[in-house]
């Protein structure tokens, strides 16, 4: 059986947090790969502008490149409509009968991990990898029992980076180098994503 960790998420655009959560959970768990999986587009919060499907995607190729065990998943955007982890963990599970996966999510995504859609039964197709962001503490004692004994949390050194935060750099013209790789940071600049 390979181990696969599985990032899902908007990465609107994706950052050196998300990068450091896949490394350290693919180190900490003995991973053999980490799959990046960009959700479909969600609605456009106002005075946000976020980039679209194709963008965020190619954000994801170029940031994780250069590292031989993580991959881009378009399985997510091809689907289109909103995109429910559910649906995500049956189709892997159908198309890699030879692989476990495991979603690694942040404290923020633990917290209310009770409120995905049928989380229950996806709990029952994969396990979680949880790592704290320093905005938010992980409370998984709230978790009810199925969620917790499929939960383990790696340690990493906590990284207060948000896609949020660098969109709202972005729009009020501050710099987001070093927030990100440095190619995802000229891919940023080149299409003007997030500007006013
Ligand atoms: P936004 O601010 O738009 O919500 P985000 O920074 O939270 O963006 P997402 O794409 O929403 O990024 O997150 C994808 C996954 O990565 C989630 O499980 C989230 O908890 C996790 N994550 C995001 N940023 C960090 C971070 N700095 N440290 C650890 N995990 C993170
Ligand atoms: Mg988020």
């Amino acid at each position: 059986m390979k181990k696969i960790g599985i990032m899902g998420g908007t990465f609107d655009p994706i950052h050196l947090g998300h990068l450091l959560a896949a490394e350290t959970a693919l180190e900490a768990c003995g991973l053999d790969e980490v799959w990046f999986i960009p959700s479909a587009q969600p609605p456009l919060k106002l005075g946000d502008p976020g980039a679209d499907g194709d963008s965020r995607l190619e954000m994801v190729r170029i940031a994780t490149a250069s590292h031989p065990r993580f991959k881009a998943v378009d399985l997510e955007l091809q689907r289109g409509g909103i995109s429910y982890s559910y649906d995500t963990a049956k189709a892997l599970r159908k198309q890699h009968p030879d692989c476990s996966f495991a979603y690694i999510i942040g404290s923020d995504r633990i917290n209310d991990l009770s409120q995905w859609h049928r989380n229950e039964e996806l709990a029952e197709l994969v396990t979680f990898i949880g790592v704290e962001r320093p905005d938010e503490a992980a409370d998984t004692a709230a978790l009810p029992v199925y969620l917790r004994d499929r939960l383990v949390l790696a340690v990493m050194p906590q990284i207060g980076i948000s896609s949020t935060d660098i969109r709202h750099r972005r729009l009020s013209g501050y710099s987001v180098r070093y927030l990100v790789t440095d190619g995802v940071y000229e891919y940023i600049a080149e299409k003007g994503l997030y500007e006013s």
